[in-house]
């Protein structure tokens, strides 16, 4: 492969726009510098996204989910090459556009939601979803992408409880500490999304951490009255403070709006 350009930085490496030199495709490269996790935590984190980018890179393909094509590791770093998604992340498009008209949303909201219905039919959950890790591509269509807090649980009942993602995306469950089982989490987060790209701004924020937690956990947001009423139900039904009784990705996929 052949360097052109840094794509994005994250928090444990960077991602790199490629030149595939036996076929001249580019390829988007997520380099993992292993040196820089010191402690067993950091060390099982890298571990994870290694593998599970290995399964989707062997077994799993869909159409909203960007396709690893290979994952390499050496002593250094892991590497793990993927197609090359252009139309930027669905971060930007939500601030350019101020919010999303419904109908845009809708569309891109029920390709995120197909997304991760299949990983979950799969028995893995993404636990960091939020519009930076939204892309879109060339034809428009989304593609969710950094399964770097991805987690395979064995068992439908399994819960989990280590805190992961973004505090703006994270359930109640998961920043009152509560041991959690992961399907759910991802839905609170998708909640999120939809509530980002309807309104252009996030449902629950705070002056600090402790206050923001706060609101969460006692699931405490504002529907703004341009909403439809169908939207806000299926915000409604998302943004469900206990995770039993929270949409799942099946039934939302059913659900009047989309
Ligand atoms: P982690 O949360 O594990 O630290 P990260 O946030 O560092 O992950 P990613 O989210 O995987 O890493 O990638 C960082 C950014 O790079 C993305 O938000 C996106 O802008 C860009 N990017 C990632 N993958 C691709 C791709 N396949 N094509 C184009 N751009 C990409
Ligand atoms: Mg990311």
């Amino acid at each position: 492969y052949r360097n052109i350009c840094t794509l994005g930085k994250g928090n444990f490496g960077k991602v790199l726009l490629a030149e595939d030199l036996t076929t001249g495709e580019q390829v988007a490269i997520k380099v993992v510098d292993k040196r820089l996790f010191k402690n067993g935590d950091q060390k099982q984190h890298a571990q994870r996204e290694q593998s599970i980018c290995e399964e989707f890179a062997t077994e799993l393909k869909h159409k909203n989910i960007v396709q690893i094509y290979d994952v390499i590791s050496d002593e250094e770093c892991i590497y793990v090459v993927m197609e090359y998604v252009q139309g930027g992340e669905l971060f930007d498009r939500i601030k350019q556009d101020q919010k999303l008209t419904e109908p845009l949303a809708r569309r891109w909201f029920r390709e995120i939601v197909e997304a991760v219905s299949y990983i979950h039919e799969n028995g893995i959950v993404h636990r960091d979803l939020k519009p930076e890790n939204v892309l879109i591509d060339k034809k428009q269509r989304v593609r969710v992408c950094d399964f770097g807090f991805g987690k395979r649980i064995r068992e439908r009942q399994e819960v989990l409880s280590t805190y992961c993602g973004s505090p703006f995306y994270a359930a109640p469950e998961m920043v009152t500490a509560t041991p959690y089982r992961g399907p759910p989490v991802d839905m609170w987060s998708c909640g999120v999304i939809l509530y980002a790209m309807l309104t252009g701004t996030l449902p629950f924020q705070g002056d600090d951490m402790p206050q923001l937690f706060r609101k969460i956990s006692h699931g405490l947001y504002n529907t703004p009255r341009f909403i439809s009423p169908d939207a806000a139900h299926l915000i409604n039904r998302l943004l469900c403070k206990n995770a039993k009784d929270r949409i799942t990705a099946a039934a939302c996929l059913d659900h009047p709006w989309l």
